[in-house]
């Protein structure tokens, strides 16, 4: 059976105090929802933050990784490394990721095989432009980006996917997908994958919407029957509107 997820991308956000600060507030919540709760602080505040929720029910996650196990990558971090300090999920192909570090398919298809090689699962991102919407082309972008990084993995590698589908419009604007455009792109990803795989596959795997979710649109997003949780960006820096999202699941 899927289960709902409620992620929070702290993206390049809180030094090491805060990250303390923000993971003691966010202990002093009482988790009332059935979902499964995640932080993603930064890399530097990875091993703070799983040492300090060892025994909580928040996972601790990557925001993104290399390839490569190792070697001459100035600057970049393995699934190894993330292993050796505790950390068994990774978010991929972040829109920001996307846009700002020119990750393409054929490098993000790497990154999604690294992380299951090393049994990691994988977060994977994904979602259409502004200007893919206004062309009506949404479908067919969101296809093309599952079906080149996610469609050449055997049926079992399912089991170690999360998809998020996130509308980069949507993402830090303000501005939410609606709880029908959400519901019809989550529906529609159900099937592309019953088509390729099998309705199991499909049925099983977890969708997350990410896009300005919020305490207040929370519950209505969730409460479509192909939502099963969410990517969190700007309200998971503040424990009280993260949790909000959280228990919105109860
Ligand atoms: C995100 O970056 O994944 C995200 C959904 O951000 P926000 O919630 O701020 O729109």
């Amino acid at each position: 059976m899927r289960k709902n997820i409620v992620a929070g991308n702290w993206k390049m956000n809180k030094d090491l105090a805060e990250t303390k600060t923000l993971i003691s507030e966010l202990k002093g919540n009482v988790i009332t929802s059935d979902a499964e709760v995640m932080i993603a602080p930064t890399f530097t505040n990875l091993l703070t933050a799983s040492e300090s929720l060892k025994d909580s029910e928040i996972e601790v996650i990557a925001q993104n990784m290399h390839f490569a196990e190792n070697g001459a990558y100035t600057g970049e971090i393995s699934a190894t490394m993330l292993k050796s300090i505790g950390v068994k999920t990774v978010i991929i192909g972040h829109s920001e990721r996307r846009e700002y570090f020119n990750e393409d398919d054929v490098l993000l298809k790497q990154k999604v095989d690294s992380g299951l090689e090393n049994k990691m699962r994988v977060i994977f991102c994904f979602g259409e432009k502004l200007e893919d919407r206004k062309n009506g082309d949404q479908f067919t972008i969101v296809e093309n980006q599952i079906r080149k990084a996610l469609f050449h993995l055997p049926e079992e590698s399912w089991e170690s996917i999360v998809l998020a589908y996130e509308p980069v419009w949507a993402i830090g604007t303000g501005e939410t997908a609606s709880p029908e455009q959400a519901q019809q792109m989550h529906h529609f990803i159900r099937r592309l994958i019953s088509d390729r795989y099998n309705f199991d596959v499909a049925d099983s795997i977890s969708i997350l919407y990410g896009g300005s979710v919020k305490p207040e649109n929370a519950k209505e997003i969730f409460s479509n029957p192909d939502v099963d949780g969410g990517l969190i960006g700007g309200a998971a820096l503040n424990a009280e509107s993260f949790m909000a999202i959280v228990n919105a699941f109860s």
